[in-house]
């Protein structure tokens, strides 16, 4: 399939890795954070990490919308869908990540709240208008790249002077997120947590294009390289993070040229600041509150939102002690520290966000990684 097989090659990826192989410098330890569940999903489905030296240890990041949501905003979200007129639309991975006391929008589905999946905000769009007796409440989760299609939706919805959609908006900031990680006490304390370089996100890239990276590529020093979903994408930024750190460079740049520029994109950029503007701090799973990382509806747009129209409290909610999901959105922890890990904790059962979508680090290495565990530790011992 053009585009997919020729980034696929397994002739091409072993050519990467012996240039990897060739670059690096054995003295020393390469640590690169992938932001996206993306990347995180397509290391483990290639083994990706197989094909890289020892000294080159890939971290996983925060950049998967359904695990950083925290819990409660789950909790407020099952919280307006037992309320007897209002029908809550999601997508079909929210409704299994666990709230509060075990609950989720599965179980409230199950005890008879109107929860229904969508793939899309025009979905919701059209039950509001096909219901116009419910109140139809769109549940908006994701960073940059599924914030313009919320903002058409509700540009659509007030053209249309529906009177009975809203969204829950959780919408959130990439390169808030990236800062938050850097500023961070784990990462700052460099015994603990080092990061040499990111791999930068691909679809959210495309939005907000290369530009914003700038600023804490050059202030923290750490080289970004936004790349491809693609194995032989992800392979390729590993060898120009490689190089930079090498070279003492620390620049953001980018391969993913077939769909990303310095600018990206206007016209979703200008749909997202007609609807939305930045709140002062929004609360993270794993990262606590970050300062002006979360989108909320601008005043002229405040009859659809849903925590002002149905006067929605912030609720604060306890994660699962046991679960080690904060400490994995974070870097600090591999899916295999956690106890829980393919005991109680399946995709079948998760007991934490990570374990739920397939973009989340629990998740992918459940499916992919799990496999070449015993081949790592018999080679490593
Ligand atoms: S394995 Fe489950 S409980 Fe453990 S960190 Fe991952 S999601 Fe949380």
């Amino acid at each position: 399939m053009k585009y997919v097989d020729e980034y696929r090659d397994g002739r091409i990826a072993r050519s990467i890795a012996t240039s990897i192989a060739c670059s690096i410098d054995h003295e020393r330890e390469y640590r690169f954070m992938e932001f996206c569940g993306g990347h995180t999903h397509a290391i483990s489905r290639y083994g990706i990490e197989d094909l890289l030296p020892a000294n080159v240890r890939m971290i996983h990041g925060p950049g998967c919308p359904v695990c950083v949501l925290p819990i409660g905003r789950i909790d407020m979200a099952i919280e307006l869908a037992r309320r007897p007129d209002i029908t809550l639309c999601v997508y079909g991975d929210l409704m299994r990540v666990p709230g509060s006391h075990g609950t989720s929008l599965l179980r409230a589905k199950a005890a008879g709240a109107d929860v229904r999946m969508v793939y899309s905000t025009l979905d919701a769009l059209r039950i509001a208008e096909a219901e116009p007796d419910r109140e139809v409440v769109f549940f908006a989760i994701g960073f940059e790249t599924t914030t313009p299609p919320t903002a058409i939706a509700i540009r659509l919805a007030a053209g249309k002077q529906l009177k009975n959609f809203s969204i829950f908006c959780n919408h959130v900031l990439t390169p808030s997120a990236i800062q938050n990680i850097l500023e961070s006490p784990d990462v700052r304390a460099l015994d603990c947590v080092r990061i040499d370089g990111f791999i930068g996100p691909a679809h959210v890239s495309t939005v907000i294009g290369t530009e914003p990276y700038e600023f804490f590529a050059e202030e923290f020093e750490k080289p970004v390289v936004v790349a491809g979903f693609e194995p032989l994408d992800v392979m390729q930024a590993i060898l120009m993070l490689v190089r930079q750190v090498n070279e003492g460079r620390h620049e953001v740049e980018n391969q993913y040229i077939r769909a990303v520029n310095r600018k990206g994109n206007p016209r979703a950029k200008a749909e997202v600041s007609e609807v939305f503007e930045l709140r002062e701090s929004f609360e993270w799973r794993g990262l606590g509150l970050v300062p002006y990382s979360g989108l909320r509806l601008r005043k002229t747009y405040a009859a659809f939102d849903a925590e002002r129209r149905f006067a929605l409290e912030t609720v604060v909610g306890r994660d699962n002690p046991a679960c080690e999901c904060g400490a994995i959105l974070r870097g600090v922890k591999k899916p295999t520290d956690c106890k829980l890990f393919g005991t109680v904790c399946t995709p079948e059962t998760p007991m934490g966000s990570c374990m739920v979508s397939a973009e989340g680090a629990c998740a992918a290495h459940w499916t992919y990684g799990r496999f070449r565990d015993h081949v790592r530790r018999r080679a490593a011992s």
